[in-house]
């Protein structure tokens, strides 16, 4: 049985995907989707080789070797272009998985929606979609083993973008939809994190040469937290 967070992430998956899992560790999650899924395959990328034989040896467990590849490299450099309709990059910050969506700009032609869950810094992911033509069409927030996680989904172009003019800033940091939504496990995460935030100022405000522009930025950051939390 897969994790609820891998299980949502997975959920924003079609019938008959062909997809990337980027990042895949033991490879359970393209494992679980094919064989829940007789029609679907998948690329199983990973950096690392102890986590590279993990998923060699899962795939195999699970005689999936002809639907589940699992290749050795960094990030979407694993892909042949048009390879993929759809990429899953779970499990990791925010900043990494925007990095390998950068460097892999070129491998995204024919992917048509990316499934992102970045453990911290969302806010990258959603900035990095933003500005390169994928759309944001649903989140998701989920709290597990005493972790608030987040799923981000994207796809390229149709539908239409769910940012204001005037709030884009504060959606990009709190996420469009979760937002409207403010469920209980969002506000959780925001009170830890402004709590998080708040030391964070105090101490800038007690270096030696404070940042006062970042201190400034910092605390509209709370301001709003203090909101959305209400
Ligand atoms: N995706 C799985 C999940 O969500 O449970 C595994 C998450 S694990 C914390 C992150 C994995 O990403 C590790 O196995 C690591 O080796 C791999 N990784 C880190 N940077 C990577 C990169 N640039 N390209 C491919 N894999 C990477």
């Amino acid at each position: 049985k897969l994790s609820n967070r891998l299980l949502t992430a997975v959920s924003y998956l079609p019938n008959g995907a062909n997809f990337a899992d980027i990042g895949s560790d033991h490879a359970y999650l393209p494992c679980y989707v094919c064989l829940s899924d007789p029609t679907a395959k998948a690329i199983a990328g990973e950096v690392n080789k102890g986590p590279y034989e993990s998923a060699k040896a899962t795939i195999h467990k699970y005689h999936l070797d002809e639907r589940v590849e699992v290749r050795l490299g960094d990030g979407l450099e694993v892909l042949q272009d048009n390879e993929v309709n759809q990429i899953v990059i779970a499990g990791m910050g925010g900043s990494l998985i925007k990095t390998i969506l950068e460097n892999g700009k070129s491998k995204l032609s024919r992917v048509e929606r990316i499934i992102a869950q970045p453990n911290v810094d969302a806010r990258n992911v959603r900035r990095w979609f933003y500005e390169n033509d994928y759309i944001l069409t649903h989140e998701a927030i989920l709290d597990e083993n005493d972790h608030i996680y987040e799923v981000l989904v994207a796809n390229k172009v149709s539908d239409s973008n769910p940012y204001s003019k005037e709030f884009m800033e504060k959606e990009l940091l709190f996420g469009p939809f979760l937002l409207k939504k403010k469920s209980t496990v969002f506000k959780e995460k925001w009170t830890l994190e402004h709590q998080k935030l708040d030391r964070v100022i105090a101490q800038m405000r007690n270096a030696s040469k404070p940042d006062y522009a970042k201190i400034e930025l910092f605390e509209k950051e709370l301001a709003w937290m203090e909101e959305v939390v209400k």
